[in-house]
C-alpha cells in the first residue's frame, strides 16, 4: 500500500466503472478530479462483490431474493417511482457493499488509515426490507454490522451529510444502543422522516437544515449537536455517507454547500476518529446530481481525507 513519505494518510479508493457507460463516465469525473488536484499517492481498487451472507446480515433472504428475481433481462424494472434496476443492478449492487465490505476490512485491519467508496447505486434509503429513493442495499449499515461483528467493533458511528434523510440507516439502527447515526439534511424533503424528535434509543441524532440553509447552518448542526453526541458516544470507527447534494447547484434539494464545506465536515469527522478511534474512517458515496459539484465535492472530500485539504 503506497504512502506519502512527507505527510498525510494512507486511503483506498474502491470503485465499480466499467468502460464505456455512463457510470464509468461519472466516475471517472471523480477520479480525474482527485488525481489532477493532488499529487499524494493513493490506490484505486475495483470493488468486489459482497458474499450475500454479508447482505443477509441486515437483509432478510426473502428480500435478497426479490430483488435478484425482480431482476429484468433488458430495459428497466422499476421497484418504486425511483427506483429502478437494469440489468445489471443487481451486481452493481452486490459491488456497491462488497467495496463497503472489503474497506472497512482494509481500515479494521489497518492497512490504509482510511477509505473512501465511489460507488453507486446508493444506500442509506433502504431499508431492511424494502428498496427506496435509488437505494437496493444499505451499504453503509452493511459494513457497519461487518465492523461490528466481524472485527468486534463496540461502538460503530455512520455519520451521514447528504441532504436527503438516511431513513433506512436509521431504522437498522434505531434499537441497537451500539450503533450511532447522526444526519444533517433537508427538511421538508424525500423521504419525510428525520425530525429532531426521532432518536432511537439515544442513539439517533438527526440536525433537519431549513431549504436555503448554507454553510452557518450546517456548521452548527454538527458543532452543537453532532460532534457533541459523537464525542459522547466514542466510537471505535467512523463511517460517513458522503452525499454532495446538499450542494449549491445541486438539483434535487435548496441547501447551498459549497466544496469547503465538505472538506470542513470531513476534518471535524477526522478529528473525532483521530480522538476515539485510532483514526479509522470509512467514507461511502451516497447522494449528488450535479454531476460537476459531485466531482469537486468529493475531491474537495478526499483530498480532507488524505489529510491534504487546504
Ligand atoms: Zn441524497
Amino acid at each position: 500500500m503506497p504512502s506519502d513519505p512527507l505527510s498525510g494518510k494512507r486511503v483506498v479508493i474502491l470503485g465499480l466503472a466499467r468502460q464505456g457507460t455512463a457510470l464509468a463516465e461519472f466516475l471517472a469525473g471523480i477520479d480525474a478530479r482527485v488525481t489532477v488536484s493532488d499529487m499524494r499517492p493513493r490506490e484505486m481498487l475495483a470493488a468486489p462483490l459482497a458474499d450475500l451472507a454479508e447482505i443477509k446480515r441486515l437483509h432478510p433472504r426473502t428480500y435478497v431474493e426479490t430483488i435478484r428475481s425482480a431482476t429484468p433481462a433488458h430495459d428497466l424494472v422499476w421497484l418504486d417511482p425511483d427506483t429502478a434496476m437494469s440489468p445489471k443492478s443487481f451486481e452493481a449492487a452486490l459491488r456497491a457493499a462488497g467495496a463497503a465490505i472489503y474497506a472497512v476490512d482494509q481500515v479494521m485491519t489497518g492497512a490504509v488509515d482510511n477509505a473512501f467508496c465511489a460507488i453507486r447505486p446508493p444506500g442509506h434509503h433502504a431499508e431492511p426490507g424494502r428498496a427506496m429513493g435509488f437505494c437496493l442495499f444499505n451499504n453503509i449499515a452493511i459494513a457497519a454490522l461487518h465492523a461490528r461483528d466481524v472485527h468486534g467493533a463496540e461502538r460503530v458511528a455512520v455519520v451521514d451529510f447528504d441532504v436527503h434523510h438516511g431513513n433506512g440507516t436509521q431504522a437498522a439502527f434505531w434499537p441497537h444502543q451500539d450503533l450511532f447515526y447522526g444526519s444533517t439534511h433537508q427538511m421538508p424533503l424525500f423521504p419525510g422522516t428525520g425530525a429532531l424528535g426521532e432518536t432511537g434509543v439515544g442513539n439517533i441524532w438527526n440536525a433537519p437544515l431549513d431549504p436555503g440553509d448554507g454553510r452557518e447552518a450546517f456548521n452548527d448542526a454538527f458543532l452543537s449537536r453532532i460532534l457533541p453526541a459523537l464525542h459522547n458516544f466514542s466510537p471505535d470507527v467512523v463511517l460517513i455517507s458522503a452525499g454532495f447534494d446538499a450542494h449549491r447547484d445541486d438539483p434535487l434539494a435548496q441547501i447551498r454547500l459549497l466544496e469547503p464545506d465538505f472538506a470542513w465536515v470531513t476534518e471535524q469527522l477526522l478529528e473525532m476518529a483521530e480522538k476515539h478511534a485510532g483514526g479509522r474512517v470509512v467514507s461511502t458515496l451516497e447522494g449528488g446530481y450535479d454531476l460537476g459539484a459531485l466531482g469537486r465535492s468529493t475531491a474537495a472530500h478526499v483530498q480532507a481525507l488524505m489529510g491534504a485539504a487546504s
